[in-house]
Parts: structure tokens; C-alpha cells; sequence
């Protein structure tokens, strides 16, 4: 009994020309993830692609843990292939669903018939098939609304395909049909969580993060390392540039005026990004803003470091409560790593009573008393840069 994936993409579908590209990417991001756990062969046709191993290392069973962490998965399924033949149907179905139709109480059968020249027709196929199963399984019963499982047989091209319950994909749009983008990310709970979001759309990511020794821990750093390891599990590998900032922010100190220090430090920062995502050919910068939720993300705070952008700045999070952002970052598990307590660089120094309306005349002046492009370039030159699988 040979067994395959196959993969139902989403929205793929309705790409028209692009979908050949689409499903490339896919299957492009696929092999990268799936490519320690041994050699596959890939295979499009009529709207699936289909996984079958190369070599008897290959394992599909984990590769499926993999798959429905990509993007640009609606639905896939580990199915078993055999003969487009009913005794081989029936016997394949027997053994390869054993165990789930075990554990099951009701059941139904599907039959997808893309090849009209097969002898039995689809209700035909659902009927005998529901009746060998019965038979097999007496302890089933057939409800045709709401079963525990649904036997799938999809008679294809050149084979037939037996499977059971769909297992759901991630959704969204394979990672890097939408361009690259640069994600600010802090040790919180917010920007991985709008990293993943961006990264469904289809983004590639590379990400940016400012540290401040000895005012931040290495530990902090590792946290970043560690968040993005697990976004890097939905969205491929992520470049990470960790910028220094301690020379800015003690330059800062003194030379600020405390009520602006966290407005002009953003715009600092958002003016670093803007040049490692210049050189990055990144076409977006992304934050995990939300609004309201401290002084920096008032409408007015966003639109002084929107002023010095020099991209468009994407903000998944901006119209979501705490309690909604915290559902994703459980979901994607990076929740217990955020709330680990390591200071970010954002909480250093930060003023007793920022300006929650400033406005970008204001933010600007007193950002012109800081400003030395030289120090700027020589955090640029001195970001590291570290691969995150
Ligand atoms: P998060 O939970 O993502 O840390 P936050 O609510 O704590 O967000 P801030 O600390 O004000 O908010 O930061 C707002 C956004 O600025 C973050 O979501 C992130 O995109 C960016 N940011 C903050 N600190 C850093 C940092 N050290 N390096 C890179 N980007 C940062
Ligand atoms: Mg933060």
C-alpha cells in the first residue's frame, strides 16, 4: 500500500493565471521544511498536489505535522493510493482506515470521481464501499450529516485515493508570494503575532530587532531568537538583524526631553529599518502596534513615526484587544516565551509622563537635538545579522 499527501490550497484556487506560481511557491516552501525529514516527489494536478516519499527513510507521517503549519494549505490528508479497481478500492480502505474507523461510532462514505470512465458511479462507489465497511466494522453506523468520519475515494488520472477525515491547513497564502517585508520585533507578545499574521498573507519576513547592552540581557535577545523560531515554524526561515542601540538611547539621554523619549527613539528606529529594509529589498515595514495600548500608539504617536517611514508600515494587531492578540500567540505558541520577564530596550529609560498627542512638528524638534545620521550609520554597519529556522 503506497501512501501520499494530498493537499487541497485554499485559495490558490482563484489565482487564475498566477496559480501555476503559487502552487511552485508552495511546493518550493514545502521542501524546505520538509527537507530533513528525507526526499519526496511532488506532483500538481486537478487543483491537489500530491507527496509521495522517494526513498523508504522519508517519513509522511511527520512531514504532515509540518504541512499544517504552511501556508497556503486549505485542507490536506494523509491518503493511501491504489489500482482504480473496487476490490483494490475495498481492500485498501479496510486496512489503511482500520484504526480510524475503530475508534469511530458513525461514519459515510464520499466518492469524487474526476475520471468519468470509471465503471461504478459516485453514489454506486459510496454505497458498496459503505457496505463492506459495515460489514467489516459492524459496531458503525451511517449518518450521512454529521459523521465521525468521512471515507473520501477519489478516483484520479492514473490512480485511485483512499482517505480519511481532512486534516485543516494553515490557511492563508504561501509565504513569499506576497514579497518581503521587515518586522520590528520586541521580546513581546504583540509583534510575533503580527509577523505570523503577515507572513499568512503570503509575506516573507525578515526581521529587525534593537538591543541595548548592557541595559538588555543576552537573554532578552534569546527571546527574540526563540519567538521567532516559532513564527520561523509557519513562515520558513527568518534573517535576523539585531541592531545595537545603546550608544543612541545613552546620547538620547539628557539631550531628549523626557516627555518625547519614546516617540524620538521610535522614529530613530523606524528610520534604521527603513535602510536595512531598503538593502533587504523589503517592500513594507510591520509592527505590533495595537491601537491605544500605551502612549507610543496613540493615533497621534503612530502618525509621528509614520511621518519618517519610507515604506508603507503594516499593522495587523492595530484594531485587536489584548485578549484576541493573546489568542493568536497561544495558538502559534510563542505566549510563554513573550511573558518571560526580560526588558526590551522600549522599556529603558522611558519617561513618567509621555506626550500621548504630540504632534510631528513638535516630535520632529525634538528629535533635531539627537540627530546624528553618523551614529544611525554605525548602528546600521554594526547589525548582526543570525538565520532562525
Ligand atoms: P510587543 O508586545 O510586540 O513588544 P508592545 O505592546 O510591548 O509590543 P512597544 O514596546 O511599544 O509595544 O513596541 C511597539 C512595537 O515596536 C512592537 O510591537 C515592535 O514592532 C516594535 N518594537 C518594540 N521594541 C522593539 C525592539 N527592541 N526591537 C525591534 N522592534 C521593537
Ligand atoms: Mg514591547
Amino acid at each position: 500500500m503506497q501512501e501520499v499527501i494530498l493537499i487541497k490550497n485554499g485559495e490558490l484556487a482563484l489565482k487564475g493565471l498566477n496559480r501555476s506560481t503559487f502552487e511552485d511557491m508552495l511546493i518550493k516552501n514545502i521542501k524546505q521544511k520538509t527537507g530533513r525529514l528525507g526526499e519526496f516527489y511532488f506532483e500538481k494536478s486537478q487543483s491537489t498536489i500530491m507527496i509521495t516519499p522517494k526513498t523508504a527513510e522519508a517519513n509522511l507521517r511527520e512531514a504532515c505535522e509540518d504541512i499544517a503549519k504552511i501556508f497556503g494549505i486549505a485542507a490536506f490528508s494523509l491518503a493511501a493510493s491504489c489500482k482504480k479497481d473496487f476490490e483494490d478500492i475495498k481492500a485498501t480502505a479496510e486496512v489503511f482506515l482500520a484504526d480510524e474507523l475503530f475508534a469511530a461510532q458513525t461514519f459515510k462514505v464520499e466518492a469524487k470521481r474526476s475520471d468519468k470512465r470509471f465503471p461504478m458511479t459516485s453514489p454506486e462507489l459510496c454505497r458498496e464501499l459503505g457496505g463492506v465497511l459495515l460489514e467489516k466494522y459492524p459496531h458503525l453506523r451511517v449518518d450521512v450529516h454529521d459523521p465521525e468520519v468521512t471515507v473520501t475515494v477519489e478516483i484520479r488520472d492514473n490512480r485511485a485515493f483512499v482517505h480519511g477525515n481532512q486534516r485543516r491547513g494553515a490557511g492563508g497564502m504561501p509565504t513569499g508570494t506576497g514579497g518581503r517585508a521587515m518586522l520590528l520585533v520586541s521580546g513581546g507578545i504583540d509583534s510575533p503575532v503580527a509577523g505570523w499574521m503577515m507572513a499568512k498573507r503570503g509575506i516573507k519576513l525578515i526581521a529587525v530587532h534593537f538591543a541595548s547592552p548592557p541595559y538588555t540581557s543576552p537573554k532578552a535577545e534569546m527571546k527574540v531568537h526563540e519567538l521567532l523560531k516559532k513564527v520561523a515554524q509557519y513562515s520558513g526561515r527568518i534573517e535576523l538583524f539585531t541592531v545595537p542601540f545603546t550608544q543612541i538611547q545613552e546620547h538620547m539621554r539628557g539631550r531628549c526631553p523626557e516627555e518625547f523619549f519614546t516617540i524620538v527613539m521610535r522614529r530613530l528606529m523606524m528610520r534604521i529599518a527603513n535602510e536595512i529594509a531598503e538593502r533587504e529589498h523589503c517592500g513594507a515595514l510591520i509592527t505590533g502596534e495595537s491601537m491605544g495600548q500605551v502612549a507610543s500608539q496613540t493615533l497621534h504617536a503612530l502618525a509621528c513615526t509614520d511621518a519618517v517611514a519610507q515604506f508603507p508600515v503594516f499593522r495587523p494587531c492595530i484594531g485587536m484587544d489584548k485578549e484576541e492578540i493573546i489568542t493568536i500567540a497561544r495558538k502559534i505558541d510563542t505566549f510563554d516565551i513573550s511573558i518571560q520577564p526580560y526588558e526590551d530596550c522600549c522599556t529603558i529609560f522611558t519617561p513618567r509622563h509621555p506626550r500621548t498627542r504630540p504632534t510631528i512638528e513638535a516630535a520632529a524638534k525634538a528629535e533635531a537635538r539627537v540627530f546624528d545620521q553618523a551614529m544611525l550609520d554605525e548602528a546600521i554597519n554594526g547589525a548582526e545579522l543570525k538565520i532562525i529556522y
